[in-house]
């Protein structure tokens, strides 16, 4: 099957898993995970429909932005605050953000280009050594600090990727933790112009429907769209 098709289906499974969630097909975003993949195949994408993409490596999307069709671009990758600048005018948001320092450097930047930047705050959910994310228990004084410091970042939620499991099923439990402290976030009293708590990054090829119906918003899909990338 084509782009076409793969990124049809999943929106339709997309779309099925948020009405047995209790929502809106509208109320969960499929972005489109672009990683390894030729422009021709991401407008392909956008033709198709997409209207949300993902690339986790700043030099990546840097190369693919000029051709791309129009698209909200998110950076979903570990970030180097070196680079922020060079991206800080190109994405919607950033959901990899993990310590102070990183968003301070996002904070300056934005600042820079007269705008406020979207960040969501990536939690290592399994406590996985090898991962990029902060954990669980650092999530509520890290929000205060940015929002507390940060006057053009705006921190919408919180995003995760779950230790790698062979059955979707496996990845459930990750995901209700995840969401139980998006709804902490939510409960918590931050200033308006500083945090909207209403985005929770989860779920890709392999899990995407369980994670929407654990409360997703925006689930992250790359290989079930555009097929295996080719790791060089
Ligand atoms: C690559 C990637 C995805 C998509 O992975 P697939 O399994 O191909 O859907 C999602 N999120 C992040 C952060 C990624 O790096």
């Amino acid at each position: 099957m084509g782009v076409r098709e793969n990124y049809l289906e999943v929106l339709e499974k997309k779309d099925q898993a948020a009405v047995r969630s209790g929502r809106k097909p509208e109320d969960v975003t499929l972005m489109a995970v672009t990683k390894l993949h030729t422009v021709d195949e991401i407008n392909e994408a956008i033709d198709a429909g997409a209207t949300d993409i993902g690339e986790n490596k700043v030099q990546e999307l840097l190369s693919k932005y000029p051709d791309v069709k129009p698209v909200r671009w998110h950076l979903i990758g570990h970030l180097q605050t070196n680079k922020v600048k060079q991206i800080i005018d190109k994405v919607v948001m950033i959901h990899s953000v993990d310590s102070l320092h990183l968003a301070q450097e996002i904070n300056k930047r934005a600042g820079n280009a007269g705008l406020v930047m979207d960040i969501l705050i990536e939690i290592n959910v399994g406590n996985e050594e090898s991962k990029t994310g902060i954990n669980a228990e650092d999530l509520v004084p890290l929000v205060k600090e940015i929002t507390g410091s940060c006057e053009h970042v705006r921190v919408r939620g919180v995003m995760c990727i779950p230790p790698y499991g062979e059955a979707p099923e496996e990845s459930r439990k990750y995901f209700a933790e995840t969401r139980k402290l998006f709804q902490e976030l939510q409960q918590l009293d931050l200033p308006e112009d500083r945090a909207v708590i209403d985005t929770l990054s989860m779920g890709m090829s392999s899990d995407y429907e369980v994670a929407v119906e654990e409360g997703s918003t925006i689930v992250r899909v790359g290989s079930a769209i555009f097929g295996k990338r080719n790791y060089r």
